[in-house]
Formats: C-alpha cells, sequence, structure tokens
C-alpha cells in the first residue's frame, strides 16, 4: 500500500522493507489536530514482534547497502535531496496539522533537515581514511570508519522532520541500516520521509520505521541487533535511554531537555533583544529544545526590557499553524497545554511577578485547539519551579541581576546546558561569555545557536548523555567505527619467527 503525499493516514502505522504496514496487534493512540483540538488520526503502537520485523529486515538489508562504494550511498542522497525539496510543503503541512507550529516554521524545520542530508552527500570525503606508508620494514597501516550494521533513533514530537534527519542520512551515507521510532504525538511525517527514501531509490530494509511508545522503544534497547541508539527528547527518558543501551552494550548518544538563558547587558541594542526575545521565547510556541525560557537582566536595562518585550507579546498573532500571518500556534496536545498551566500556576504562588498570563485564551474559529496566550514573567529566582524545570510552552521569565559575572554564574549553575545567547555590543564582553559559559551552544547576539549540518548539535550537562553531539563529524564518528589495518607484502622466504616487540 502507498500512502499519498498530502492527506495524512487515518491509520498511522509502520514502514518495513519499503512498504506501508499496519501493526501487528490493536494497540493505537490518538493523533490530534491541536489547532481544532480534536483527534485527527490514530497511529499503531509496535508491539515486540513489529520491532523484530523490522530489525530483521535491517540486518538483511544493511551488510549489501554497507559494502556499497560510498559515493553510490551518496547518490541515493542526492536524489533525496531533490525529492525533499520538492515536496517541502507536504512535509510542512503535516508538520503543521500534527505538531501545531506555524506552516512557515515547519518550512524552516524541512529547510534544515534537508541541510543534514546535503551534509550526507560528502560522505565519500567524510569517509576518506588515514595512512602512513612504510612504518617499519615495508609496512604501511592505515586507519579506516567502518559501519556499525543496525542503528535506531527515537525522536521527540517538536521536531517530526528535522531531527530523524539529524540521524538518519548520517548513519545511512556511514553504510548502517536504521530503524526510525518517531513520536507517537505526531507520527504522519516520518511515513512521507520513508516513502521518499523509497522514491530515491534506498534498498527495501536501510530506512525502516516503528511506530509507538515505550514497548517499542525497550525492544529497540533490547535487541541484540541494534548496536546503536540515538535519542532527542526530555532529560528523564535521555538518562533511561542512555543507561539501559550500555548496559545492554550500545553505544548511544541520547540529548536531553533545557533551560536556555538569553543574558541582555546593559550596552545591548534593546529593540534587538526584545525582538529576539520574541522570537526565541514564543516561536513554535516554546516547543523548542533551543527557545530562549530565560532572559537574564543585567544592570538598569530591566524595567525598560521588560516593557519592550510585553508591548510585543501583546500583539503576537496566535492562530492556527496555517492562517496566514500566524506567529504562533497552539501547543501538540491538551495535555501538554495543562501542564504548561500547571507551570504558570506555581509561578504565581512562589512569588514570581505575572506581567502576562496566557492561560485560557481562545482563538476565534478555534475555540477548542490547544492554545495558549505568551506569558511572562518578572522577578524570577533560582529555586522557583518555572526556573528550575523546563516547561516548554510559550513561557518567559526574567531574571535580574547586577553584574555580568552574576549572569554567568547563575547560567553555569543551571541542571541544563543546551543552548545560551549573550547581547551585547562590547566585544570583551563577548568573548569572556563565549568562553567562560557552561553550555554546549553559544549564540553571540544571535537567539538561537542551532549549529549548522557541517558543525554538531549537543547540549552539556542535563542536555546530553553521551560522548558525541548529533550530525557534522561527530554524526559520521557515531555512526561509525574505526578500524586500523596493518599490511606487508614481504619477498619470499622467511626470516624466521620474532620474539621482540615491533618497533620501527
Ligand atoms: P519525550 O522524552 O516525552 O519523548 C521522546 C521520545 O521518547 C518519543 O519518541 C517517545 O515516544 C519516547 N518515550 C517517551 N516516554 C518514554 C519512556 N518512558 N520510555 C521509553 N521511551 C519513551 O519528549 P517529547 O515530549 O517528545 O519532546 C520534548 C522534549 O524533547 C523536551 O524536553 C525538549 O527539550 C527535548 N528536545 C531536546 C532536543 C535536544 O537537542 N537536546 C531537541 C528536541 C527536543
Amino acid at each position: 500500500m502507498s500512502i499519498t503525499y498530502t492527506t495524512p493516514l487515518s491509520h498511522v502505522g509502520h514502514w518495513i522493507d519499503n512498504e506501508f504496514r499496519r501493526g501487528g496487534d490493536d494497540r493505537q493512540s490518538p493523533v490530534f489536530d491541536p489547532a481544532a483540538g480534536k483527534v485527527a488520526r490514530y497511529v499503531d503502537l509496535a508491539s515486540q514482534a513489529d520491532v523484530e520485523d523490522a530489525v530483521a529486515s535491517a540486518v538483511a538489508a544493511q551488510v549489501k547497502w554497507g559494502n556499497l562504494a560510498p559515493q553510490r550511498r551518496a547518490r541515493v542522497l542526492f536524489k533525496m535531496k531533490e525529492l525533499v525539496e520538492r515536496h517541502t510543503d507536504d512535509l510542512a503541512r503535516l508538520i503543521t496539522r500534527e505538531h501545531g507550529k506555524t506552516f512557515p516554521d515547519a518550512q524552516g524545520e524541512v529547510q534544515r533537515g534537508l541541510e543534514i542530508i546535503e551534509f550526507a552527500c560528502g560522505i565519500p570525503q567524510l569517509l576518506k581514511g588515514q595512512y602512513s606508508d612504510s612504518v617499519g620494514g615495508g609496512i604501511a597501516n592505515w586507519s579506516q570508519r567502518m559501519p556499525l550494521g543496525v542503528t535506531a533513533g527515537i525522536t521527540p514530537f517538536n521536531f517530526p522532520f528535522m531531527v530523524p534527519m539529524w540521524m538518519a542520512p548520517v548513519a545511512i551515507a556511514c553504510g548502517n541500516s536504521f530503524i526510525l521510532k518517531p513520536s507517537e504525538r505526531d507520527p504522519s511525517p516520518s511515513l512521507l520521509t520513508a516513502e521518499l527514501f523509497r522514491e530515491a531509490g534506498l534498498p527495501a530494509g536501510v530506512f525502516n520505521v516503528v511506530q509507538g511508545d515505550k514497548t517499542a522503544v525497550d525492544a529497540l534497547l533490547a535487541h541484540p541487533d541494534v548496536q546503536a541508539v540515538s535519542f532527542v527528547g526530555s532529560t528523564p527518558i535521555a538518562r533511561y535511554i542512555y543507561e539501559t543501551a550500555a548496559r545492554n552494550g550500545k553505544r548511544s548518544q541520547a540529548l536531553g531537555g533545557a533551560k536556555n538563558h538569553m543574558v541582555v547587558m546593559p550596552d545591548a541594542d534593546l529593540d534587538q533583544a526584545a525582538d529576539a526575545l520574541i522570537g526565541a521565547a514564543y516561536g513554535s510556541a516554546g516547543e523548542r529544545c533551543m527557545a530562549i525560557s530565560v532572559a537574564v537582566a543585567v544592570g538598569h536595562i530591566a524595567d525598560e526590557l521588560v516593557a519592550k518585550v510585553k508591548s510585543r507579546a501583546e500583539k503576537l498573532n496566535i492562530n492556527d499553524g496555517e492562517a496566514p500571518g500566524a506567529d504562533m500556534g497552539p501547543v501538540v496536545t491538551h495535555a501538554a497545554k495543562a501542564r504548561i498551566e500547571d507551570y504558570i500556576a506555581s509561578g504565581i504562588e512562589q512569588g514570581a511577578s505575572p506581567v502576562l498570563d496566557g492561560r485560557g485564551h481562545v482563538v476565534a474559529g478555534r475555540e477548542t485547539g490547544y492554545f495558549l496566550g505568551a506569558t511572562l514573567f518578572d522577578h524570577v529566582k533560582p529555586g522557583m519551579k518555572i526556573y528550575e524545570e523546563e516547561i516548554f510552552g510559550p513561557v518567559l521569565c526574567v531574571v535580574r541581576v547586577d553584574t555580568f559575572a552574576e549572569a554567568v554564574n547563575l547560567i553555569n549553575a543551571h541542571a541544563f546546558g543546551n543552548g545560551v545567547a549573550c547581547y551585547t555590543r562590547d566585544g570583551r564582553t563577548a568573548q569572556e561569555f563565549a568562553q567562560k559559559i557552561q553550555v554546549g551552544m553559544v549564540g553571540i547576539n544571535v537567539p538561537l545557536p542551532v549549529p549548522m549540518a557541517w558543525h554538531s548539535f549537543g547540549g552539556w550537562k542535563q542536555s546530553l548523555f553521551g560522548d558525541h553531539h548529533s550530525y557534522g563529524e561527530e554524526g559520521v564518528r557515531f555512526y561509525t567505527r574505526y578500524k586500523s589495518v596493518m599490511q606487508r607484502w614481504p619477498d619470499s622466504g622467511s626470516k624466521g619467527p620474532e620474539f621482540v616487540m615491533p618497533v620501527n
């Protein structure tokens, strides 16, 4: 059965052996249209047997795929790049309908995923090994990067195309097969992605999709034929994935949650900083792991900064993500909305000052949608739940400090270390900030410092468990293992055994 590019299925199933497949048992989960606030379709939740089928298909495909010349694997990715370009709007529409983000934002997500495919097209260059001629007695020594075998990726709801693309193109280009377990909250883009891979010429079994929940994840983590697991999602699950994968002898990289700060120095252009905060805090309804959720106002500018953010936030156009001119859509589910509302209530209870309270926001014609207005808290302090925990919604906290050193210490003491930004017009301050801050991705006058495809993405502290960041050359290292070969072609005739450690 084939799926169509623009109309999602009423039941989202798996993708195994380049074919759509319904789940083997009848466990399902509802998928919502968050702007309408109703169930749009159902997704099958894989059983252990479904996962075993996917792994068997991936095992059968991998050796032949891994033995192909890298440039032939790259050609499939070049074709995939063309197809994703052609179907950007189809992918973006699916994302908007199930996630809720605005259509232009969804197009941007597809573009950032596409850039990783473009990066992976360069795999022949990236897999070039190292060679030393004549290391002793006519011996040459070279080192090369080999595929791991079957790899798996478990991804979050907030980037249903881009985050799978952080993983799959690089894993596949390196000669692995890849099994995607997408979020059950917005599963449809994974099937269109799979169909595009098939159209690009990817052999059956090299890219499989199993839809599901913890059952599917645990089956992948336990399966002896899965060599490596990439994860992106919340911190408690990231830690669980990393520990379980390690216990089962698998390589893993597990990217977790975030609480990203933006420092605004007294010398910053406050209009620029306020605009940056609006986009970075409320874009995608705050459901980005790089969203800025804390503004750190340094010195006397705090009142003016809060006023500028407030006046801009009040004017946000909150609507169905497909409505022209919408700045912010709904949050993903009713449960997410209720969780965020609880955080807002706790902020008020714990003494933060609510400048804007987004609860109760109603969009005309979309009264049942999962909408929240922009929320802004001033006078937030460490120790408050809204400061310590990830809210993952359109809530911006302002913390006031007196000095640059206080701002740096505040951020370095936080449990998360994904992204951070500093707005300043002083080069020395910028340099010191980039040097001292204990965070994996740093923006200087850049609010969302998401690294480009040929760099790598990853946070520090509770935001990443594992040794490798995602995609870029770090991705190539994660999805390959090192092999060193020493070779000699001696003249005929033996010189007898050698008992001494070989030296040059
Ligand atoms: P989540 O942790 O709830 O789910 C992520 C994945 O894990 C999903 O595929 C889900 O099905 C699976 N999962 C959920 N519970 C599980 C369990 N008990 N056992 C095994 N698997 C389980 O995350 P989410 O709500 O989908 O996404 C939002 C989170 O992802 C936020 O915390 C956000 O910061 C984080 N995120 C991080 C990055 C990053 O790069 N660090 C990027 C995007 C999102």
